[in-house]
């Protein structure tokens, strides 16, 4: 998965987070976190960073066709991130035998979730680096 990628992906959970916690359909990010499967570090660090953390929930009866849309949609894409889990891309990586190494790549740390959930490699290919991969992969010697 290409950086960027996994950057977009990231970003489409933390929008929909954000939005189920701010109506208050969770009422903590450690419960919307559990709920989903997500770390609950990097939802905790999601809703620290909101400006106005006031809830606002809507009574069910309020509710509009389109938010309740929204919610639903919110509701689906945090539910995708099980499938995303599960079916993570290949690493990719050459291999000495020509072929490319198909081992899903690597979810990262919480810490690392700014460069996006999913890593570009997998764990033997410096998928749980905490630096952006570089083009070509060199041994220097901070690695060892
Ligand atoms: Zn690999």
């Amino acid at each position: 998965m290409r950086p960027e990628e996994s950057r977009e992906l990231t970003a489409r959970l933390e929008k929909a987070a954000l939005l189920l916690l701010k109506h208050d359909l969770y009422r903590k990010p450690d419960d919307l976190a559990r709920r989903f499967g997500l770390p609950v570090p990097v939802v905790r660090y999601w809703w620290r960073n909101v400006e106005d953390q006031t809830k606002k929930p809507i009574p069910d009866r309020e509710l509009t066709p389109k938010q309740a849309k929204t919610i639903r949609r919110a509701s689906q894409v945090l539910d995708g991130w099980e499938k995303v889990k599960r079916y993570r891309p290949e690493c990719g990586a050459k291999l000495t035998n020509g072929r490319r190494c198909k081992h899903s790549v690597v979810i990262r740390q919480p810490e690392g979730w700014s460069l996006g959930a999913l890593a570009d490699r997998c764990r033997m290919h410096g998928g749980m680096s905490r630096r952006v991969r570089k083009e070509k992969k060199t041994v220097d010697s901070d690695d060892l």
